[in-house]
């Protein structure tokens, strides 16, 4: 579970003072899948820094699985986040100079995982992305797609119980967007991974069981309606 209670975000001083989180409060139950959800500037991406420890707030509580998290200092949070959470971007954010299997390797050397214990893990998170044959790969050599799955096989790799992702299909064309999608929603229901998605696409976010609607730093509306799939139409 991820409790926020009473966020307010406000980046640079004085005169370029600007608030871009206001009085969020929110919920996220264990297994959820979230969307936020908003135009550009609207305040998605502080929300996600914050909810994950990247970001403090000036006021407010972050409480993931129990642990305030803004009570640790930030050698305890990155130890946290490197525990419980993966994170995948919309740039990607891969290191080209490096095969996939180093790629996916760096999380596990963060949370200190023991080195005898790393190759089958590594290994296995690149089979759930279907790309186990390119282990050895650089990755400056991966197509747009294929970067994001690598992605996503590092953000998986250390068996995260939450998954961030801001604008994971923003830099891809719409068929491998889907495929991206299906990883994550195929994550979040075989896995029980909570999946928090920032996103301005209102058909990826019709698949979430929560969107949170975000404006002006302010939480609009928390919607958990089921929507109705359209026959015929995707999803
Ligand atoms: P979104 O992800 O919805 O596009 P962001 O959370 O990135 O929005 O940004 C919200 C607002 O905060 C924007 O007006 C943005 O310009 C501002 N902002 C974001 N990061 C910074 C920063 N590091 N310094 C100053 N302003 C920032
Ligand atoms: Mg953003």
């Amino acid at each position: 579970m991820i409790t926020l209670r009473g966020i307010s975000k406000t980046y640079g001083k004085k005169k370029q003072r600007f608030q871009a989180l206001k009085d969020i409060n929110l919920e996220i139950p264990d297994g959820a899948s979230v969307a936020i959800i908003g135009k550009s500037g609207s305040g998605k991406s502080t929300l996600m820094h914050v909810m994950s420890g990247l970001d403090r707030p000036q006021t407010g509580e972050v409480i993931v699985d129990g642990q305030d998290i803004l009570k640790l200092n930030t050698k305890a949070v990155d130890r946290f986040r490197s525990e419980k959470m993966g994170f995948i971007f919309q740039a990607f954010f891969v290191q080209g100079n490096e095969s996939s299997f180093h790629n996916v390797a760096l999380p596990l050397e963060i949370a200190k995982v023991p080195r005898s214990k790393r190759k089958a893990m590594i290994i296995e998170a690149l089979e759930r992305v279907e790309m186990p044959e390119k282990v050895t790969e650089y990755a400056r050599n991966l197509s747009g797609g294929q970067k994001q799955r690598l992605a996503i096989a590092r953000a998986i790799v250390a068996k995260p119980s939450i998954l961030f992702a801001d604008e994971p299909t923003g830099n891809l064309d719409s068929a491998t967007g889907e495929r991206i999608e299906k990883l994550l929603f195929d994550l979040n229901k075989q896995q029980g991974v909570t999946l928090v998605i920032v996103t301005h696409d209102h058909d990826l976010a019709s698949r979430c069981d929560i969107r949170v609607n975000i404006k002006d730093g302010v939480i609009q509306s928390v919607d958990t309606a089921k929507r109705p799939k359209a026959k015929g139409g995707k999803s």
